[in-house]
């Protein structure tokens, strides 16, 4: 009797937890639901806080890259190649695009998804362009965080000093002046993206400012924390 008596004590109080938690957990999710616009393509699997850098190797063969196997779609970049792209982080990224354009600033995707064979391109091209190494640090395959498929490199549409529409090809040193990287910066958390590589925090990241690099984190409350309080996602991380 004893033991039934305990056992329905427990039960009681296991139902009382639940009933207190549960709707906190419930309201912040569809808090989410409803504020995201993307949170519809959300994989609710996947860790969207995943952090690849110098100390923290990708895992080509873990269960992030199967989820992720899943889940790449296809959008157009600035040459009109089909370039892969985490689901959500693809249909945040339009929405960031037409929330840009209403503002003036129109942005075209550069780079997303990156297998480890197209980071070795991408280290050995950059390795071997002259000034391109004193002032930015080339990853090498496995290390670069283009392998989640959450991190984008974007481009904007900028006039030259003959008043033609260019994309920006100029060095990450001048891109840290120009405005609009400022308009880009302030709308992006909206869409749950942060500034990956913030000036500042080059100690932390381990990589120099590069303003361009937009890091979708999957809930615009995160980024905005993230965002509005001048953290790096290693600080966030580090603070939860
Ligand atoms: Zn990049």
């Amino acid at each position: 009797m004893k033991t039934r008596n305990s056992i329905v004590i427990l039960l009681v109080s296991i139902l009382f937890l639940t009933a207190t938690l549960a709707p906190a957990t419930f309201l912040a999710e569809t808090a989410d639901a409803k504020t995201d616009p993307f949170a519809i393509a959300l994989n609710h699997e996947r860790d969207y806080l995943i952090v690849v850098n110098d100390n923290t190797p990708y895992d080509f063969d873990g269960i992030y890259d199967n989820l992720l196997q899943g889940d790449l779609v296809y959008i157009s970049d600035v040459y009109g190649e089909a370039t892969p792209v985490e689901k959500a982080t693809a249909l945040a990224f339009t929405q960031l695009q037409v929330a840009l354009r209403e503002k003036g600033l129109v942005i075209g995707l550069y780079s997303g998804y990156r297998t480890e064979a197209d980071q070795g391109w991408v280290y050995n091209y950059y390795s071997n362009l002259e000034g391109w190494k004193e002032m930015n640090k080339v990853l090498k395959p496995g290390y670069s965080e283009h392998h989640t498929g959450l991190l984008l490199n974007i481009m904007i549409l900028h006039p030259d000093d003959d008043g033609d529409d260019v994309w920006f090809t100029e060095t990450a040193e001048r891109q840290k002046t120009i405005p609009e990287f400022r308009i880009l910066h302030e709308t992006l958390a909206d869409f749950g993206f942060i500034d990956r590589y913030p000036e500042g925090k080059e100690d932390i990241t381990g990589i120099p400012c590069e303003p361009y690099e937009i890091r979708f984190v999957g809930s615009s409350f995160i980024a905005h924390t993230i965002m509005d309080n001048d953290l790096c996602l290693e600080e966030y991380l580090a603070g939860n």
